[in-house]
């Protein structure tokens, strides 16, 4: 399979830095989790009116003993959890699918990463594996969040709201692909860092 369109192992000629973002850096990492968190609020609040603004007593799990709190509660933290190491996975899937290359996986206490570190990967490549975890866990979340009903839908919006904040860094990074940098591009993706290359003269 001829894998030009998707990464160059070697930074060709002519092209730049242009923009690097690192949640390695304290400020960014603030920012980015700062963003985060605003997210999840909109879309949990949001979700929430949407659904159950008929009623909302419907969407309360079970509280009417403590284990019955708890075990809810363990058992989003468990879904978080796994979500977590599948969103890095699916990251790596589609980086592996386009370049076979080497991939590195990590966790920082401001994120979870995925990168490729040792090659340049295309404009194309880097959108489609940003925006992979994005797409599947939205449709994976919100189907039974409108299929089901009461706490079990209820739970399934508390995952998609922190799936969707957790996305920050992947969306601002996609935001940046799409409308602030122009012209012939290649990413590195470090994982935690990723530098966009434009050519020169673009
Ligand atoms: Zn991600």
């Amino acid at each position: 399979m001829n894998r030009s369109k998707y990464y160059t192992k070697e930074l060709p000629d002519g092209y730049q830095p242009a923009k690097t973002v690192d949640v390695g850096e304290k400020r960014f990492a603030i920012l980015m989790n700062l963003a985060a968190t605003l997210l999840t609020a909109v879309v949990g609040v949001g979700g929430f009116f949407l659904k159950f603004a008929g009623d909302p007593g419907s969407a309360i799990p079970d509280l009417s003993n403590v284990w019955l709190f708890e075990g809810w509660l363990f058992a989003i933290l468990v879904s978080l959890i796994v979500y977590l190491v599948l969103h890095e996975l699916t990251h790596g899937i589609v980086y592996k699918i386009l370049t076979g290359e080497k991939l590195t996986f990590g966790l920082k206490l401001s994120c979870a990463f995925c990168g490729v570190p040792d090659v340049y990967v295309t404009r194309k490549t880097a959108l489609l594996a940003l925006l992979a975890p994005f797409t599947v866990f939205s449709v994976a979340f919100l189907v039974p969040f409108f299929l089901l009903s009461g706490s079990l839908s209820f739970s399934f919006l508390v995952l998609f709201s922190l799936h969707f904040g957790g996305c920050a860094g992947d969306l601002y990074d996609t935001f940046l692909l799409l409308f602030r940098l122009k012209g012939n591009l290649l990413m590195r993706d470090t994982g935690p860092r990723q530098t966009f290359y434009i050519r020169s003269g673009d």
